[in-house]
């Protein structure tokens, strides 16, 4: 099988690989789709996270059960989405059923061979059955569309009533983000590339502007974006009383004005990957799959995805979802 390896940082090789063979428990997945992700630029940029290289990145994976292992459920021919999730499964927020709260947590692509491939193995518990008839190029949204569903329903529990609602960030999160909200709510989107700004705009008919202004008065903000100085900027577009939804990874640590944070009784809530939410995902991608399928803007094939990952890295790809179909998967 065909795989793209990451052998080190600024080090991803298309090669073929011996395909793996399922053990008990586990699950050979043919891939149809897999995203490209902002975490997979952040890793081949720095090699964080990666527990050891060389790694298949690709943690957003739609595909097909193509071999069942000893004692598995799943029927091969079975179109599936796979959680991303690496837990301990022992310590108290995983026995909780808070996993993505664990201290321990690792990710799909990178403390185990990923989606950047032809096939990938799972244990059969991190699949999740996708909705009869869903195209490919939406299902691999799942992955993404259930931390956006996760980042709205901590907002619902945190923040019942939030109606005006800013998005800083036009990437991908942050236009499942705002397609996953109530679609009764107020949302604005902002985002600083005018190319990106007009995709989004067609992708979510929603308002796209710029930047968020001071005295945006916001309810809540979701920060999408990451940028140093962005809690500030969410802080400053919401009223007092609002909240400040974390949805994207910083790269180091925030300053935050404490005193402002009081006195406006602001509150500040982080949204880490998602709990329970795939199977609604599935769901609600499968009942609306054309108010999501405009995310996904350029389809490459492996033996291209070295160089899209290298210039999406450097800033050179201004448009929004990039997803990698192997050849023949289509
Ligand atoms: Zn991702
Ligand atoms: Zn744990």
């Amino acid at each position: 099988m065909i795989a793209a390896r990451l052998h080190g940082v600024r080090d991803l090789r298309v090669e073929e690989l011996a395909p793996p063979d399922p053990g008990p428990g586990e699950l050979l997945v043919r891939v149809q789709a897999t995203g490209v992700c902002g975490s997979d630029l952040h890793v081949w940029r720095t090699g964080a996270f990666v527990t050891a290289f060389p790694v298949t990145p690709g943690h957003e994976v739609t595909g097909v059960v193509a071999a069942a292992g000893e004692g598995t459920a799943t029927a091969v021919g079975t179109a599936v989405a796979l959680d991303s999730r690496v837990p301990c499964g022992a310590c108290p927020e995983c026995l909780a059923g808070h996993a993505q709260r664990c201290g321990a947590i690792g990710f799909l692509g990178e403390v185990c061979d990923g989606g950047f491939a032809e096939l990938v193995m799972v244990p059969e518990s991190r699949t999740w059955a996708v909705p009869a008839g869903l195209d490919p190029a939406v299902a691999v949204l799942a992955e993404p569309a259930a931390v956006a569903m996760h980042a709205g329903r901590r907002l619902e529990r945190l923040a019942p009533g939030a109606r005006r609602i800013g998005v800083i960030g036009g990437g991908p999160i942050g236009a499942l983000c705002a397609l996953m909200l109530p679609p009764d709510l107020d949302v604005v989107i902002a985002e600083t590339d005018p190319v990106r700004a007009r995709l989004l705009a067609d992708a979510t008919g929603m308002p796209v502007v710029d930047a968020l202004p001071a005295g945006f008065r916001a309810d809540a903000v979701f920060d999408c974006a990451g940028f140093a100085g962005s809690v500030a900027t969410a802080m400053a577009a919401c009223a007092p009383g609002g909240t400040v939804m974390l949805v994207s990874l910083h790269h180091a640590p925030e300053a935050l004005d404490a005193n402002a944070l009081l006195a406006a009784e602001q509150a500040i809530a982080g949204c880490h990957v998602f709990e329970d939410e795939m199977p609604a995902t599935l769901a609600a991608l499968a009942a609306d799959p054309g108010r999501f399928a405009p995310v996904v803007n350029r389809v490459v094939g492996l033996p291209e995805l070295p160089d899209a990952v290298a210039e999406a890295a450097a800033g050179g790809y201004r448009g929004l979802k990039t997803i990698v179909v192997p050849e023949g998967a289509a």
